[in-house]
């Protein structure tokens, strides 16, 4: 895990806005082709030639997507570059530059932003992206990060989410539920340690599960496992909100209905543990939990046997004809129409 590092306070109306971007941005170097300008004009210029451009962004702001309790600044400066990322490559792009804009109150002293762009450089550094601007301001309260990212791919490796065809298969890479029964443990944690902060908390049995919610990464090697296999998604998507809303999302798009199989669902040993422990259902984990950037897309039948076995992947269920609409097939063979319970709902419905 990422190391926090505390103790110095220095102010921020010390530096100024500019001196604070410089000094927060002094190491970063550009490393794209394609980034003609970074930072230090009044716009940076790019040029992807003949590639097509690829443009998201994520706004998170504190006390709503992140907790700054259990989130280290430096795991949150990662994160809020991962999940930018995570969207680049589940349009089968490969992400080349990112911008930062933040607002921040006086609570935070110099430090603390050293430790946010240390987790933005390392993710940078690690999936190879150029930090090329943003935009820094006051806020009057808490944390505002926003994050945009770009990647460039060839016209005709783009994948869509309405490209699903009946009878296409379902496939999604890793696992699933880990991020959300990591929240789960630290959220236990903090309530432990509000009673009681002497108690040092034993996440080691956890460290997987918890590592997926504090540390999660994108999905880089799937664009060119599936470039190696010369597997072309027909649609795909990156799962930020729990399988099943991620499911309906491709049938909208794509006007097709959806099996998938509970009996399917990739789970990690620790997942299920973690599970039976804290009593919840682990199928409503993997269809709601969300966070887990895993990419779920569909390939057409004929392309079965070139990743079938492949560790990375797992064929969940198959589409169908819209009509049929969008169910999961349990263990007991019965059938479940999948409805797109948020994180938020599942929350609430999970005591
Ligand atoms: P302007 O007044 O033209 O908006 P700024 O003084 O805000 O310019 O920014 C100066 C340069 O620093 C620009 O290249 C901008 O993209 C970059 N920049 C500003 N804030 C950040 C940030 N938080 N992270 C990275 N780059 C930043
Ligand atoms: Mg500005």
């Amino acid at each position: 895990m990422l190391e926090d590092k505390k103790q110095e306070r220095t102010t921020l109306e010390k530096l100024g806005e500019f001196g604070l971007i410089e000094h927060l941005t002094q190491n970063f170097t550009l490393q794209q082709a394609s980034s003609l300008m970074g930072i230090g004009d009044d716009a940076a210029v790019l040029d992807f030639t003949d590639n097509k451009t690829a443009v998201t962004t994520d706004l998170l702001i504190e006390g709503v997507h992140f907790d700054l309790s259990y989130m280290p600044l430096k795991h949150l400066g990662y994160k809020a570059v991962v999940v930018n990322l995570s969207d680049v490559y589940a349009m089968n792009a490969t992400p080349t530059q990112i911008t930062v804009s933040m607002a921040v109150s006086n609570r935070f002293p110099l430090e603390a932003l050293e430790e946010l762009y240390a987790g933005i450089a390392l993710a940078a550094k690690a999936y190879n992206v150029d930090l090329i601007g943003g935009d820094t301001t006051s806020s009057k309260t808490g944390l505002l990060i926003s994050i945009t990212a770009l990647g460039e791919a060839k016209e005709e490796a783009l994948t869509y989410r309405n490209g699903a065809k009946p009878n296409d298969l379902l496939v999604v890479s890793g696992d699933l539920g880990g991020a959300y029964m990591g929240l789960q443990v630290l959220e236990r944690e903090k309530e432990v340690f509000k009673v009681n902060p002497a108690n040092q908390p034993d996440l080691e049995p956890y460290s997987y599960i918890v590592e997926r919610q504090l540390k999660p990464e994108a999905r880089k090697d799937i664009k060119e496992l599936l470039g190696q296999l010369e597997v072309l998604p027909t649609s795909m998507i990156d799962i930020s909100d729990g399988l099943s809303s991620e499911i309906l999302h491709l049938c909208r798009k794509s006007s097709v209905g959806c099996n998938l199989f509970e009996d399917k669902i990739p789970l990690d040993p620790t997942v299920i543990s973690s599970c039976e422990e804290f009593n919840i259902d682990s199928t409503m984990v993997a269809l709601s939990g969300g966070e887990d950037y895993e990419l779920l897309f569909t390939i057409d039948q004929k392309d079965f046997s070139k990743i079938k076995g492949n560790p990375n992947l797992t064929v969940i269920g198959h589409m169908t004809d819209a009509n049929e609409g969008a169910h999961l097939v349990t263990r007991a063979n019965s059938k479940i129409e999948l409805t797109a319970q948020g994180w938020n709902s599942f929350t609430s419905e999970q005591p």
